[in-house]
């Protein structure tokens, strides 16, 4: 019977609420929004009572007016703990799970579930061992759940840890696992604990699974993933290899390249060797890399080389004299030069020859020689200036391990030359310097010495080539800035320059035609006069050569050539006083050169770089402690010439009334005008003492004279060189009376008539004899 009191006391009638989504446990204090109008209602009634109302979940959420067969018979008596009436007309109540309940009737459902219901009250059973083994278990499942389930706080097993009641642990666990609705009832209606706890153990080994399996396929997804990432990163590492591999095969393309040029050049067996070795390297070498380009720099180097192609020579020395002739006019002596060179070339060819060295002025037609020579012996022609090289790398080339290195420019044109027997012109062989880099000439030597160019070696090129084969000819503008050693393996040939006449003709006959057919013109389009050439030659040039004269006609040329173009229908004649309208004013002023009779100033004839000149040198005496100053850049041998030249004029001090002691008493300065221009060469000497003689005595020196000669300290006259070039020189300059050493008279059979047509030459073998003529007897300087 006390059985039945019990249970009749557990038989309560409360208020129920249907509850969506959440199963409420014993214990659990959750908070919950109600909205249902049945729910606010069964709400107002528990609060008029002792707070309590029966929570019954209903078995699908989405019902929202649930009838009695949608809701769980079995449910937890909660006392409500606090009710807000939130402004939309809802209630938020925080509710105490306290004890589980069976419903055994639903007394009134009309304004909200009035339930009969069977309480079960929380008794904890005692914690005997199998109890206490069965909260380990679940304690433990519980862990490892949580190791699965990274959602849950590690703190969690801490506090539920410490729970020492059995049916609430499990409660507590029920509320922090993530189980599904039904499984959530039957917890709840686990009454016995230790079937609870079973049941807890149960689920929470079911769901471990289910993490494990989970994790498994999380594993194997990310597995799957990582291989596709890993598949995709090895295909695209593929494609780069397969790329690398097949610019391997262009490299191989390459290498048989290689090998295949090698075959064709016929290298000699060192060179192949190295060349063998080279193309074995750049297999070797990544082909992007810069080394790769390197080698490939030497290869292509390397066998661009003529090495073993060899034009046919053929010296017939008949069509060398046409294509001489042919090519240009005058130079009559030059070309039989020439010609005899060539002819012992044939008769012995392996005779040391010495090298041909064509010395003139800018335009005279040194390259032009050396182009017709190759034409005339079959031969290719290649040209390569010295002017300004000043380290022997230059032609020697750089040594590989420098960044950037290349060949030397021997080497080079050797490559341009297309064969190893070409005509080589190596040009401003005295423009050539040397420095602290090396010396260019030493190694100019052995490039000339056909005992040593056997086997040039190149620095970068690391093997000997063969120059032997090469005909050199060299040219320079003076012949004394030659370098010495050079000088002596040279044979010099000097092109003096061309008269007025001479230069006329060369305009008529070589440069015009070519001019005109370089700008479209036809013969017929375009006339200039002889009359016009002459003007341009006398007044808008002054040179030795014909280059300017060459400029000069190219640009009337041009400018007819622009008429042309804007319309011109009929032939232009280019007359002298059109000259004007084309080149614009003249350069120069034809004859009217400073032709006064001045005291200490003397005209003399000199040779340089651009030919011939003529050089005023002007003396001043000033008092002083009897010093020799010498100005404007005189090199050695010109002032010893003036030492010469002022011993000289001391020796006729009574003849010529100087005072007594001059020299001890004056300062006489002595000064070629254009200082910057180097000037040297004993040639000046008669200038020089007609200079000091007049300046001492006050007589002024004839202007239209202009002299040349070597002066001994006695005064005698000595011949002097390139009077050819000379005497064109001062005609240029409009000089018409020349004084020149008795000595040179010889020279003369030489010189063509038309250079000394009108020029009165006087030829003297002594200082007083050029007194006589030069210092003007009685009129007075006024300065
Ligand atoms: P250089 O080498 O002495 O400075 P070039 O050989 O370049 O002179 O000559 C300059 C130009 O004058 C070239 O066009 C050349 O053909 C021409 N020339 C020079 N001398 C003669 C000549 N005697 N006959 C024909 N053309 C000449």
């Amino acid at each position: 019977m006390t059985e039945n009191n019990k249970n009749i006391e557990k038989i309560q009638e409360l208020p129920m609420l249907a509850s969506r989504g959440v199963v409420v446990f014993p214990h659990m204090v959750i908070p919950l929004l109600v909205g249902r109008d049945k729910s606010v209602e069964a709400l107002e009634e528990a609060m008029m009572e002792e707070k309590k109302i029966l929570i019954a979940a209903q078995k699908d959420e989405a019902v929202e007016e649930p009838a009695v067969d949608d809701i769980y018979k079995f449910g937890t008596v909660a006392e409500v703990k606090q009710l807000v009436k939130l402004p939309n007309g809802m209630l938020k109540v925080i509710v105490e799970g306290l004890q589980r309940a069976s419903i055994i009737e639903f007394v009134s459902e009309e304004d909200y579930f009035m339930v009969q219901a069977e309480i079960f009250p929380e008794e904890e059973p005692e914690v005997n061992r199998e109890i206490q083994a069965l909260m380990r278990t679940v304690l433990k499942a519980f862990e490892e759940y949580i190791k699965y389930n990274r959602n849950l706080p590690g703190e969690t097993i801490m506090s539920v840890s410490n729970i020492e009641e059995a049916g609430r642990l499990a409660d507590v666990i029920s509320s922090q696992v993530d189980l599904k609705f039904g499984q959530l009832e039957e917890l709840l209606e686990a009454v016995d604990v230790v079937k609870r706890l079973e049941k807890m153990l149960e689920l929470l080994q079911d769901e471990i699974e289910v993490l494990k399996i989970e994790q498994d396929i999380n594993k194997r997804v990310r597995k799957q993933v990582e291989k596709n990432q890993k598949e995709y990163y090895l295909r695209e590492k593929m494609k780069v290899i397969q790329d690398e591999l097949d610019e391997d095969d262009d490299t191989t393309d390459e290498i048989d390249e290689y090998y295949e040029k090698m075959e064709e050049a016929e290298l000699p067996e060192k060179a192949k060797e190295k060349v063998e070795e080279e193309i074995k390297k750049l297999n070797r070498t990544p082909n992007m890399s810069p080394e790769a380009t390197v080698i490939r720099n030497y290869l292509d180097c390397v066998l661009e080389l003529p090495w073993n192609k060899e034009k046919e020579e053929e010296i017939d020395i008949k069509k060398s004299e046409d294509i001489l002739e042919e090519d240009h006019y005058g130079l009559e002596d030059i070309k039989e030069r020439i010609l005899e060179y060539l002819a012992v070339r044939k008769i012995a060819p392996v005779k040391k020859s010495p090298i041909l060295c064509l010395v003139g002025a800018p335009g005279v037609g040194k390259t032009s020689l050396g182009k017709s020579v190759a034409g005339a012996l079959n031969r290719d022609f290649v040209r390569l200036s010295l002017g300004g090289v000043r380290d022997e790398a230059e032609i020697r080339g750089h040594r590989r391990t420098y960044i950037g290195s290349r060949p030397g420019r021997i080497i080079n044109a050797m490559r341009d030359a297309g064969s190893k027997n070409p005509v080589f012109l190596l040009d401003e062989v005295d423009k050539m310097s040397s420095d602290f880099r090396g010396d260019p000439s030493s190694a100019m030597l052995e490039v000339l010495d056909p005992e040593q160019n056997l086997e040039f070696t190149d620095h970068y090129l690391e093997l000997p080539f063969d120059l032997s084969q090469v005909l050199f000819i060299t040219t320079a503008n003076v012949a004394h800035t030659i370098p010495a050693p050079l000088l002596d393996r040279m044979e010099l040939i000097e092109i003096p320059g061309y008269t007025e006449d001479e230069k006329v003709k060369i305009a008529e006959r070589h440069l015009l035609p070519r001019i005109y057919k370089d700008h479209g013109l036809k013969e017929d389009q375009i006339n200039i006069s002889t009359n016009a050439i002459y003007k341009v030659i006398r007044e808008y040039t002054r040179e030795a050569g014909v280059r300017e004269l060459e400029r000069k006609l190219a640009a009337i040329t041009r400018k007819v050539a622009k008429e042309f173009v804007e319309g011109r229908d009929k032939s232009a004649l280019v007359s002298v006083n059109s000259i004007e309208k084309y080149l614009g004013l003249a350069d120069y002023e034809y004859e009217k050169s400073d032709l006064e009779n001045r005291v200490g100033v003397a005209t003399g004839m000199a040779y340089n770089q651009a030919g011939g000149d003529i050089l005023a040198i002007e003396v001043a005496v000033v008092p002083g402690k009897g010093e020799l100053i010498l100005t404007g850049s005189l090199g050695d041998v010109m002032k010893e010439s003036a030492q010469a030249a002022l011993s000289y004029i001391r020796s006729k001090q009574t003849e010529l009334e100087l005072i007594d002691g001059f020299y001890k008493k004056y300062d006489i300065h002595i000064h070629v005008p254009q200082g910057a221009v180097p000037k040297d060469g004993p040639s000046a000497g008669i200038t020089i003492a007609t200079a000091i003689a007049s300046a001492l005595t006050g007589r002024p020196v004839r202007g239209d004279y202009a002299m040349t000669g070597e002066i001994t300290l006695r005064g005698r006259v000595l011949p002097i060189g390139g009077l050819k070039t000379k005497i064109l020189a001062a005609k240029r300059a409009g000089i018409k009376k020349i004084i020149i050493p008795e000595k040179n008279r010889k020279n003369f059979e030489e010189i063509s008539d038309e250079i000394i047509r009108d020029v009165e030459i006087n030829y003297v073998s002594h200082m007083d004899q050029v007194r006589e003529i030069l210092l003007v007897e009685d009129e007075k300087s006024e300065d």
